[in-house]
């Protein structure tokens, strides 16, 4: 990545989170941005869809650096999507219903998270505080916001240094850990289950530790209105800064000349011409299809040969004519024991998780709820099936009845109250996003490169000038923070090549 730029064209495939970021960066600091985007919304895998009066939200849980004491509140701000959001915090994370007719719940808040877990299971008490201290250390992990006060700001940044010199070595080891090998010492089956459910159990387990010090810190809030708001607030500051976006045009190509990218092919065949060219869309399409797989090396054929994927969906949502008052709020929903396990699509399940969205009013009509069900879904399975569209959509119908005849064990005569149903596959993912295999967050962060949380990936393509990646294939662990920040950051290398000052506005 080096070598002065005279075109400041910057041409940018995919205007999911991270392409979006790229462009309003590139904006801020005079780069003439234009985004070519298959789809024809924004937001990519940050999305909803309406049916039949319900909105079905594809993504938003909650979202990392919604408290303006934070640094990552700043890039929001930046971003445009604060403060035009409102959040709301929920008091639990995730709740676990358990054979025997117990629920185990996992608080936002660490004290009550810690009695309740001690009570739970009193002979896990050594794991439960360990846990819980764990998760102390990281709440001492906290870049301030540039708003502070001077004083306060290099008060925290002493406290960083300080926190690193100390707590360095341990986070190496918890980063080292997976989900699997940590739940291992736990003696409570239930409790060790719920762990495991909570998060995938191939992550560093480090991250668990995070999800409950962003939800202690309130770092962590859902954006009423859900995804696709949040999209277009990210669109409209790239168009009010003057950005260029193109909608239904597919990249196919990115086109090199003397190993430095030079513009981009659309599928009808169109060339657009630039002085850069950032690939914000799936890893493996930019690398092994628009690039032909010509600019490589050990680095890059290792990821695609060896890290483990976030899996693909079959994501099942549901409009149904009931509120759930008596379920509390949790931001990832709760999940509770079928009475005999099934087999849905070829994948066996014991328990179904379940996401209300009783907390957002705006996705279902008064007195209704919009409902989804997340479960891995196979992705050779999905996309042998596709190709014989009549049996691929009995096949989504059937889940669909299977689904709500299992929430029919936990919620007796549910099924007279659907009114919608709509099931999304691996497939479904694929079409629409272009993401590899379907996956729905990218890799997996796993010992094999946490080491990204301290050292960022390289964002430049070997051997090639002129050409960047973004986004969730060069983060892993993915969302939609680490897609911003991956804008910025590639932004700023940008101007430090261009010698120019990188410069942010907020706005919206
Ligand atoms: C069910 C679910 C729940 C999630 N929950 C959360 C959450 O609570 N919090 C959170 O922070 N994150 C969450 N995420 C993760 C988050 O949505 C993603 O990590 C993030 O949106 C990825 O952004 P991206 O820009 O890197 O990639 P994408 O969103 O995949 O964007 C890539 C864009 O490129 C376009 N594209 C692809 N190929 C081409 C081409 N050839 N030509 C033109 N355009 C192309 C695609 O259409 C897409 O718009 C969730 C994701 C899912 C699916």
């Amino acid at each position: 990545m080096s070598g002065q730029n005279n075109d400041n064209t910057v041409l940018i495939i995919g205007a999911g989170f991270a392409g979006l970021s790229a462009g309003i960066y590139a904006r801020m600091n005079g780069y003439r941005a234009q985004i070519f985007e298959m789809h024809d919304k924004p937001g990519g895998l940050c999305t909803s869809w309406n049916r039949s009066g319900f909105t079905i939200d594809g993504c938003i849980h909650w979202l990392v650096g919604s408290s303006p004491e934070t640094v990552m509140h700043d890039y929001w701000e930046e971003t445009g999507l604060v403060p035009e959001s409102e959040f709301i915090y929920m008091d639990e994370y995730a709740r676990y219903e358990t054979k025997d007719g117990r629920t185990l719940i996992f608080y936002s808040d660490l004290d009550r998270l810690e009695k309740h877990l001690l009570e739970f299971a009193p002979e896990d008490e050594d794991n439960i505080r360990e846990f819980i201290k764990a998760v102390r250390m990281c709440l001492r992990l906290d870049q301030p916001s540039v708003k502070a006060p001077l004083f306060k700001r290099i008060a925290k940044m002493i406290k960083m240094i300080l926190f690193f010199t100390v707590n360095g070595n341990k986070l190496k080891k918890w980063m080292k850990v997976t989900g699997t090998e940590y739940t291992s010492r736990f003696r409570n089956k239930d409790l060790q289950q719920a762990l495991n459910e909570l998060w995938f159990p191939e992550f560093s387990i480090l991250f668990l530790f995070f999800i409950f010090a962003y939800l202690q810190k309130k770092n962590a809030g859902y954006p009423l209105g859900g995804s696709m708001p949040m999209s277009e607030k990210l669109e409209k500051r790239f168009i009010n800064l003057g950005g260029e976006i193109h909608y239904k045009k597919k990249v196919v190509k990115i086109i090199t000349e003397n190993d430095k990218a030079t513009g981009i092919q659309l599928e009808d065949g169109t060339i657009i011409n630039g002085g850069r060219v950032i690939s914000a869309a799936d890893g493996y399409t930019t690398i092994f299809k628009m690039l032909e797989g010509k600019y490589t090396d050990e680095s890059i054929r290792n990821m695609f040969d060896n890290w483990k994927l976030f899996p693909s969906l079959i994501f099942f949502g549901a409009g149904v004519n009931r509120t759930f008052g008596e379920i509390p709020l949790a931001v990832s929903g709760f999940s509770f024991p079928l009475k005999e396990p099934v087999v849905i699509a070829g994948e066996r399940i014991e328990r179904l998780p379940v996401h209300l969205f009783n907390h957002d009013p705006s996705l279902a009509p008064a007195g209704k709820t919009a409902l989804t069900v997340m479960l891995h879904g196979n992705y050779d399975y999905w996309k042998n099936l596709s190709t014989d569209r009549p049996a691929y959509e009995r096949e989504k119908a059937v889940i669909a009845e299977q689904i709500i005849s299992l929430l029919e064990q936990r919620f007796p005569g549910i099924s007279g109250q659907v009114e919608m149903t709509d099931v999304a596959t691996p497939v479904t993912f694929e079409r629409y996003t272009g993401n590899w295999k379907g996956s729905f967050e990218g890799w997996l962060l796993t010992p094999d490169n946490a080491d990204s949380m301290l050292k960022p990936l390289p964002q430049g393509i070997p051997g090639l000038r002129g050409c960047y990646l973004c986004g969730q294939w060069i983060e892993p662990g993915g969302g939609l923070p680490t897609g911003v920040l991956s804008g910025r950051r590639l932004i700023k290398s940008i101007c430090r090549e261009d010698e120019k000052k990188f410069r942010t506005t907020t706005g919206s």
